[in-house]
């Protein structure tokens, strides 16, 4: 997908972002390379980057955070007024074919196609039933006072829900009467896929690895030639990581887990991660998936797709996209692909 930002990439906002130098290095040509670390917040998560730069690490951190929330707030939000799915979602209902900016109908595109392939496991259409839940004001906690909603409450939102209702054509979009867009389910993935595009047309930055929340990206190289590895969260023990996995650089690893986001109601934990089916928290069997790819995009919407599906058919799912996937079920038993071996070190 092309870099939408790679022209504005210097031009950004600035962000705040609490940076500490942890170290200085040199590469074997002798060009210093230092060791920069960042946490912020952006897409309503927390953005860690660890890069390994030449010159200054502090503004291309501010730089790459500026370009997530640029995303969010000009294209993907459903919340924030001036974004592409806002006004989208604002005029569903009204019978008009509104025009799509290039980048928003390929990413559309992009989704009917895992929407498809998942039998409809995977459907960003889904934002009124997201919304009727309330997921967005969960915190993976116990919640005092929520209600859930009813079957009827579900059923009428469901109503609202198919990317087969959806009129895409020739570069307009159209949405029924209740149906709101909700790319939740891959916008850090293709954040991740935008920071990938702006490493790579620059020079300075010879290595990184940037998480947001359940999505991380690993770039380039370490000066030291190691590899970089990433855990995979223990779903029973979020304190705790189950295996690490060491990756090249250029890969994508995102995580859906029951623990994310969820509320609990009388000892039943209701989480974030929806069954177009049901209109609830999908019942699969499954605790969390791990993707790999090199594509953020898929990574994301591929660990919400194969969460829906379970083990199954989502081994099948990912497979098919030539991408890793790692199940946890709800005994704890790991499930992967044959590929994923390979990357994998179990911490236990
Ligand atoms: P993730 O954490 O990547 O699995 O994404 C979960 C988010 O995507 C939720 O907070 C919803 O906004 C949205 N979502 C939930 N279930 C689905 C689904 N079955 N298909 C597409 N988006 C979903
Ligand atoms: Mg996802």
């Amino acid at each position: 997908m092309k870099n939408f930002f790679q022209n504005r990439f210097f031009g950004g906002l600035f962000s705040g972002s609490l940076a500490v130098l942890t170290a200085l290095l040199f590469s074997g040509c002798g060009a210093r390379i230092q060791e920069f670390q960042s946490v912020d917040t952006a897409m309503g998560t927390v953005v860690r980057q660890t890069l390994y730069v030449e010159g200054a690490g502090e503004e291309f951190a501010r730089e790459l955070t500026a370009c997530v929330n640029r995303l969010e707030e000009e294209f993907l939000s459903w919340r924030l007024e001036d974004s592409e799915v806002f006004a989208v979602n604002a005029a569903a209902g009204t019978g008009e074919n509104r025009e799509l900016s290039g980048w928003m109908r390929e990413l559309l595109e992009r989704c009917r196609e895992v929407c498809e392939a998942s039998g409809g496991a995977f459907d960003v259409t889904l934002g009124s039933v997201a919304r009727l839940w309330d997921i967005d004001t969960w915190a993976a906690a116990e919640q005092s006072g929520y209600v859930l909603p009813s079957d009827a409450e579900i059923a009428a939102a469901l109503e609202g829900v198919g990317m087969d209702k959806l009129k895409l054509q020739s570069g307009t979009i159209s949405l029924p009467e209740g149906m709101s867009l909700d790319l939740g389910a891959v916008g850090k993935g293709i954040a991740l896929d935008e920071l990938k595009s702006i490493l790579s047309e620059q020079e300075e930055v010879a290595g990184a690895v940037i998480s947001l929340g359940g999505s991380i990206l690993t770039w380039g190289s370490k000066p030291d030639g190691g590899s970089w590895n990433v855990g995979v969260v223990d779903p029973f023990d979020v304190s705790n990581n189950l295996a690490i996995l060491t990756l090249p650089g250029g890969t994508c690893v995102s995580t859906s887990g029951d623990y994310e986001r969820y509320v609990e109601v009388d000892g039943v934990r209701y989480h974030h991660i929806l069954d177009p089916a049901t209109g609830r928290p999908a019942e699969s069997g499954v605790k969390s998936v791990t993707i790999l790819s090199e594509s953020g995009f898929l990574s994301d919407a591929l660990s919400t797709a194969c969460f829906v599906l379970g083990v199954e058919e989502g081994l099948a799912l990912a497979e098919y996209f030539q991408a890793e996937a790692l199940f946890v079920d709800g005994d704890g038993e790991i499930f992967m692909t044959e590929g994923m071996e390979r990357y994998l070190t179990p911490t236990t």
